[in-house]
């Protein structure tokens, strides 16, 4: 198959495995960088252009999108869709996955379980924005953070109020949600592939830490998952339409709790700390289920 991967940079980890992998499975791989696209979408044939020359048609694309650039790299995949290839994960779930707001609202409509959580623009009533998940301590995210940045334990009320306070005087959009002390500083980073959870790592946050981000200085160690973690894991990668997601849960002591859905997983920490070729799993699952214009939904929806 001729496969594309949808990256900015092909000496990331993730791009480079993953290129390893095709290739060792006899695929040809290509790395684009999605703004060096340009794109025709007004001939009846759509095609997609790079330094003065036309794509060739590929048979699977791989969006390694990242955030930063999601409004372009979606377009670009979708490009992709309309001309029949097949996306790993559709351009529709990826634009979904990355709005949190929308996430938590489709997951808590499949009974999926979830951390309590309020969100705000700029209340007008902090204090019952703060009752409205069970009172401090709290935490409160910035939406557009990521890697933990962002995300703050307030332990009393008070703290509680400064940092609305502060985000509102920022005008950014937050969250307030329910702490899981019970998670002792670690979550659960599921890597889902189709209908499975191929591979899961805990990731426990450094002393002194609640956050268990990897980039906070978190470490990461294989991890048995218990039959309700697995099918909530892929439950939720199914609510978002996505074929490929490193779903993030917390442990409380009511079940696991989701906290977000990834639609580009990085495959570094994974593959580290399970020592399981990931990047091969997610070639093989393109070989079973890839066929030109089986995009679900084209960008609609
Ligand atoms: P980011 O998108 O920046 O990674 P997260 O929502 O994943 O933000 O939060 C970062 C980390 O903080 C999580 O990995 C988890 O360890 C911890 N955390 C986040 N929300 C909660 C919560 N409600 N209860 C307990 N710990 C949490
Ligand atoms: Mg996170």
């Amino acid at each position: 198959m001729r496969i594309a991967i949808i990256s900015r940079n092909k000496n990331l980890y993730s791009t480079r495995r993953l290129i390893e992998a095709g290739e060792a499975k006899g695929h040809e791989m290509h790395v684009l960088d999605p703004l060096r696209c340009y794109m025709n979408i007004n001939a009846k044939e759509p095609e997609i252009h790079m330094r003065g020359k036309e794509l060739p048609q590929f048979d699977a694309v791989i969006p390694r999108i990242g955030a930063s650039i999601t409004f372009y790299g979606t377009a670009v995949l979708r490009q992709f869709e309309m001309m029949g290839t097949y996306p790993l994960n559709e351009s529709v779930a990826i634009s979904r996955s990355r709005d949190k707001l929308r996430s938590l609202q489709l997951l808590s409509r499949k009974g999926i379980g979830l951390p309590v959580t309020g969100f705000a623009s700029k209340p007008n009533d902090i204090p019952d924005l703060i009752d409205m998940v069970g009172g401090a301590p709290l935490v409160i995210k910035l939406l557009e953070g990521t890697q933990g940045i962002g995300v703050v334990l307030a332990e009393t009320r008070k703290a509680a109020e400064s940092v609305i306070e502060a985000f509102m005087g920022l005008n950014a959009h937050f969250m307030v949600q329910e702490y899981i002390k019970e998670a002792g500083g670690a979550d659960l980073r599921c890597f889902v592939i189709g209908d499975k959870v191929i591979a899961a790592m805990k990731r426990q946050a450094k002393p002194g830490e609640f956050r268990s981000n990897l980039h906070r200085g978190g470490s990461a160690t294989l991890v048995k998952l218990s039959p309700a973690e697995r099918s909530t894991a892929v439950k939720a990668a199914k609510t978002m339409g996505l074929n490929v997601a490193g779903v993030d849960l917390l442990r409380s002591n009511h079940g696991p709790l989701v906290m977000e859905v990834n639609s580009s997983p990085g495959l570094e920490g994974i593959e580290t700390a399970t020592d399981k070729d990931v990047a091969a799993q997610i070639i093989s699952f393109i070989e079973k289920t890839a066929q030109f214009h089986k995009t679900r939904t084209k960008g609609r929806g």
